[in-house]
């Protein structure tokens, strides 16, 4: 069997479209939503950032970027997101993780302001998560909802195991599929057994940060595979090992010395019914919902009604 490969480049081209049509209706009303975000001098984060004032430029969003200096302290940054926050015109404000060393994140992720926190990550967020209230949900795990539910995979009454609990990933997937009424497992680096538990998926959430991890025979034949994982390997070895049965990216890898792959075995396509690719499933997603949240925040914020097209997206929420 070849599993149907789950698209998220389409999906994201989708629900551009359909927040394309929200903004210009917000537009009309005189609002152009604001995402203002903050970032590191670290090279794959101003990449990352970039890729996102792109999407904000692609759809007629305005957007802000600040990059502070590498020296910049806990206090100095407290003091630009309080700024933020108090800014009227801005709807969304995204700190871009790594911040340096020495600033603390976790005092500052918590200073922004929960109706502007459009990454999803503040804890008054997650609370609303648990509880099952609407609110900004984390990009990535509410992207995975929109694969599964725009490829009409059912997840009432599914048996889903989600490997990885992170605040940013795992945990909020597990209450999303929760929420959707699937029998949620959650799994980590202390879990007995792993492979007779991911056995039992009929859904598989993978994000982990484990190149290949999860094998091939580890899949129910005919489960959904969301890969969530995003790892450079540059290790000769270690690629061949991955792309044994693909010689076409792994001439590629020749070429370029390295290659994405998530924390699924590629071997993976031959077992599972429908899985993500990487690069090119969860990725993409990850932008989309971003957007689709700065405009949430925007709308929550200024007190308009949901339409129609938002209310299809934050349906998997
Ligand atoms: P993280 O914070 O490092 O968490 C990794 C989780 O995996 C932890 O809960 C850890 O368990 C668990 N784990 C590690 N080794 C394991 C093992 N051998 N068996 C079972 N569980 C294991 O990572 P994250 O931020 O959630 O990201 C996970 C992956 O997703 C990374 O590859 C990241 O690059 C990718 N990602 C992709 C996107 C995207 O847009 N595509 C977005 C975010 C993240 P413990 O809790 O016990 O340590």
């Amino acid at each position: 069997m070849t599993a149907r490969i789950l698209d998220g480049t389409r999906i994201r081209d989708q629900i551009f479209a359909e927040l394309e049509m929200e903004i210009a209706r917000l537009a009309a009303e005189g609002i152009r939503p604001l995402a203002a975000a903050l970032v590191g001098e670290n090279p794959a984060s101003q990449l990352y950032v970039k890729s996102k004032i792109a999407a904000c430029e692609q759809l007629g969003l305005a957007s802000w970027m600040h990059t502070p200096p590498a020296s910049i302290t806990t206090e100095q940054m407290l003091r630009l997101v309080r700024d933020l926050n108090n800014d009227n015109a801005v709807d969304g404000i995204l700190i871009q993780l790594p911040l340096p060393k020495q600033v603390d994140t976790k005092r500052v992720l918590e200073a922004v302001d929960p109706a502007k926190d459009v990454d999803g990550f503040h804890p008054v967020s997650l609370g609303h998560l648990v509880s099952g209230r609407p609110g900004l949900v984390a990009c990535t795990p509410a992207g995975c909802m929109e694969i599964l539910r725009r490829n009409g995979i059912v997840i009432e009454g599914a048996n889903a195991v989600v490997l990885g609990r992170s605040d940013i990933v795992g945990k909020p997937m597990a209450l999303l599929l929760m929420h959707a009424n699937a029998t949620v497992t959650i799994c980590h680096s202390k879990t007995r057994d792993l492979p007779d538990v991911v056995r039992r998926a009929d859904i598989v959430v993978a994000a982990m940060g484990k190149p290949g991890y999860v094998q091939a025979d580890w899949i129910r034949p005919g489960a959904t595979v969301i890969d969530v994982g995003t790892n450079k390997v540059t290790d000769p070895k270690e690629a061949e090992a991955l792309l044994r049965n693909f010689p076409a990216r792994l001439e590629k890898f020749r070429e370029k010395g390295a290659v994405l792959v998530g924390d699924v075995h590629p071997d993976a396509v031959n077992t599972a019914g429908a899985l993500t690719p990487v690069p090119g499933g969860v990725g993409p997603m990850t932008i989309a919902m971003l957007m689709s949240n700065t405009v949430e925040a925007a709308r929550l914020r200024r007190g308009k009604a949901k339409t129609d097209t938002v209310q299809s997206i934050a349906g998997a929420r």
